[in-house]
């Protein structure tokens, strides 16, 4: 059944863990619940959220959010090589991830242990240890939020790339994602090659989707808050890709940093390793800093606000582009 709440805290919808009011809250479970809501025509402002885990909210939000409880996960087709699988955009990601595992399907196993729900995994394209899930889907069902019309947008349609997608840029704000398509292998291909991925999968006794997912998980717990314990939105700042002739003239400065080329032929820059030499574990702020197992994720120590979290990381951006003369952008979801 639809839900629809008035003036309803977000603080619990956020792993910022920041406090914010919504003017209507509205939770459909089906798509037909949905279209039943925005027939007629919607025209408030309007925001859809997933598990909150890329989110950071500065102020109340005047407007209507929306967040998909569709749940399910079909197999809609086989072959000796892959499945289909589609799946409810509110499904828990994880969950996914570890059911596929369980199933002997690869291609998720690299994912797992990343919050959050299905839809944004098409929204955000989700990536680590060498995978993006826009690499698996196959299709993305919407529903446009001006005229309740339904859409598909197939894999190319997306322009998925490093933590991109056309929902992120030309349709931004403009679909509820209900359904999201991956295609997955049974004859897994495993991808070791990132950080100490295969050292860990070899401990475990060998490569396997349960090896894999083990590891990917042990590793992540090792540097990433959980956000029941700590509030955060996992990595604040994106990698910043730079020119290879900016990247060696940095390297000549300071040979010890970490880079990544990267097949367009610039280099990738570790953001985390540029904010630690700028002293920000080492930050007095009260209510924000950065995790000491990882400067990249900017947290929060109990009490910030979204304002908090934006003026401290003004002040990381500003030290960066001083110190190393690189850029650093957002990853995170400003909901101003
Ligand atoms: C501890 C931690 C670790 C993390 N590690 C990683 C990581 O390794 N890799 C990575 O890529 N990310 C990581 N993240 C970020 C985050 O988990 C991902 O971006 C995730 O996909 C966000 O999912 P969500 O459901 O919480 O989306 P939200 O944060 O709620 O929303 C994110 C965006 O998607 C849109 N959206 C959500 N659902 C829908 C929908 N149904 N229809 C249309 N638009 C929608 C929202 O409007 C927003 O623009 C991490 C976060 C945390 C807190």
């Amino acid at each position: 059944m639809l839900k629809h709440s008035k003036k309803y805290q977000l603080l619990s919808r956020n792993t910022f863990g920041i406090e914010a009011v919504a003017e209507n809250f509205v939770e459909f479970s089906n798509e037909e619940e949905l279209l039943a809501f925005l027939d007629g025509g919607f025209d408030d402002k309007l925001l859809v959220i997933g598990g909150g885990s890329n989110l950071l909210f500065v102020n109340d939000f005047h407007g209507t959010v929306f967040h998909s409880a569709i749940k399910g996960v079909e197999l809609v087709s086989e072959d000796n090589e892959s499945v289909l699988l589609r799946v409810g955009s509110g499904v828990n990601w994880d969950e996914l991830v570890e059911y596929t595992v369980s199933q002997g399907w690869g291609g998720l196993e690299n994912l797992s242990a990343i919050p959050g729900e299905v839809g944004a995994s098409a929204v955000q394209n989700v990536g680590a240890y060498g995978r993006e899930a826009g690499e698996l889907i196959t299709k993305v069902e919407t529903i446009a939020i001006a005229d309740a019309s339904k859409h598909i947008f197939l894999h190319d349609d997306c322009d998925f790339s490093y933590r991109h997608s056309i929902f992120k840029a030309a349709e931004k704000g403009k679909h509820i994602i209900t359904y999201v398509t991956y295609r997955l292998s049974k004859q897994p291909q495993f991808k070791l090659a990132y950080g100490n991925l295969n050292e860990k999968v070899e401990e475990l006794g060998g490569a396997t989707l349960a090896n894999v997912r083990k590891a990917v998980c042990m590793i992540r717990n090792a540097k990433l808050p959980a956000p029941s314990e700590i509030g955060s939105a996992g990595s604040f700042f994106m990698n910043p890709v730079v020119p290879a002739p900016v990247a060696d003239a940095l390297k000549q400065r300071y040979p010890s940093m970490p880079s990544y080329p990267t097949a367009s032929g610039d280099v990738k820059l570790s953001a985390g390793w540029l904010i630690e030499q700028c002293g920000w574990k080492q930050s007095p702020h009260e209510h924000v800093g950065v995790y000491q197992h990882q400067a990249l994720v900017v947290i929060n120590r109990g009490g910030a606000t979204g304002r908090d979290v934006l003026d401290f990381a003004a002040a990381v951006v500003k030290s960066v582009k001083e110190k190393f003369g690189v850029e650093l952008c957002m990853e995170v979801n400003v909901i101003a």
